[in-house]
């Protein structure tokens, strides 16, 4: 298998993608927007500390989330982040973390996060697995929604999928955070092979609870064989659901690109999120910030350290929000990887 920064310079030359393609000569004339007029609404944080989990979908080079001999970024380094970002347009502030008992206090940055002006919404992406102990302070804190990885119910799979056996614990969590109030996501990536045939029981779970499941198409982000053969294309997902229940598409206004669906006289939502199958690159707003604070204006661009370097060194935030801008503006125009992948599964259809 080879490491994904090979794969992406074999690939770029070939559908001809150069970085060089991208200046940085529209910043004098709008500077809250990318070379391809994209605003950043959404920035994701991903938080440095523990993490049991080895996901079969995730390749190594994606999983490593602090460079070597970097730090994960402090609170308060997220917090002058998230003020900078704001003053570039974002609104809504990801945090994702596998598990929530790390080196910072989740519930106090939510609260913290939702207490700055321009801050809309604030969501934790977790694992689920220690969710139950914190989910009463993250509810004071103000957090707005809660989504947890959870790819199979059943034990065996479990282990197999995430490399741990803290099944019992990730359905504690997403237990408490049903009964919490605040709304939850639960995200599933289907897999052929592994759990493509429990999508019945996730859409009886969304169910039960009022809530909503996502059901995510696997993109094969290296060359590795049995993720290209594990991938199913989110039509196929939703034939095999409507062969067990009845499915009617929500008004496309609430959600723009997903595709949300729900069950006529049923609580619960259904969508079906195209990672795989479309682009929606031109209409790109999100942002990734590595745990290290690496900024990664696209989720298939090198994680870029100006920012994150300034940040460490204390330079003035008017310096720093500067280079974010210059960072932002070099955010590809597409992820050329992917149509070569689109095109490997379609040659395989
Ligand atoms: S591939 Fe990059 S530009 Fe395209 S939607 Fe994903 S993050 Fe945005």
């Amino acid at each position: 298998m080879c490491s994904l920064n090979t794969f992406l310079s074999r690939i770029y030359p070939l559908i001809g993608y150069h970085n060089s393609d991208v200046g940085t000569e529209h910043l004098a004339e709008t500077l809250t927007t990318d070379a391809y007029g994209r605003h950043v609404k959404e920035v994701r944080f991903r938080l440095g500390g523990p993490n049991p989990f080895k996901l079969i979908y995730r390749a190594p080079e994606e999983v490593a989330t602090v460079g070597a001999g970097q730090e994960p970024l402090t609170a308060e380094q997220i917090l002058a982040l998230t003020r900078m970002f704001v003053e570039l347009g974002a609104d809504h502030f990801l945090i994702a973390c596998p598990v929530i008992s790390g080196s910072i206090d989740v519930p106090q940055l939510v609260g913290r996060m939702k207490a700055l002006s321009g801050v809309n919404k604030v969501t934790l992406t977790t694992m689920g697995t220690d969710l139950a102990p914190a989910i009463e302070s993250l509810k004071a804190a103000g957090l707005d929604e809660i989504h947890v990885n959870l790819d199979t119910l059943r034990t065996g799979r479990y282990t197999k999928v995430t490399g741990t056996s803290l099944l019992p614990q990730a359905l504690q969590g997403l237990d408490c955070a049903f009964s919490s109030g605040i709304p939850v996501k639960i995200n599933m990536v289907v897999m052929n092979g592994v759990n493509a045939d429990e999508l019945g029981e996730f859409h009886a779970l969304a169910k039960e609870h009022d809530s909503e499941v996502r059901f995510i198409e696997l993109v094969p982000f290296s060359q590795d064989s049995w993720k290209s053969d594990a991938t199913v294309k989110w039509s196929d997902t939703k034939a095999d659901l409507e062969s067990l229940v009845p499915l009617v598409p929500l008004p496309a206004e609430d959600h723009g690109e997903l595709l949300k669906f729900h069950t006529p006289g049923e609580p619960g939502i259904v969508t079906f999120v195209r990672s795989l199958s479309e682009s929606f690159c031109s209409t790109c707003d999100r942002v990734r910030v590595k745990a290290d604070g690496r900024i990664q204006s696209c989720q298939f661009s090198k994680p870029d350290a100006r920012v994150r370097d300034a940040l460490i060194a204390g330079k003035p935030e008017s310096d720093i929000t500067l280079l974010l801008r210059e960072t932002l503006a070099e955010k590809p125009q597409c992820r050329p990887e992917l149509l070569h992948l689109q095109e490997m599964i379609k040659e395989r259809a």
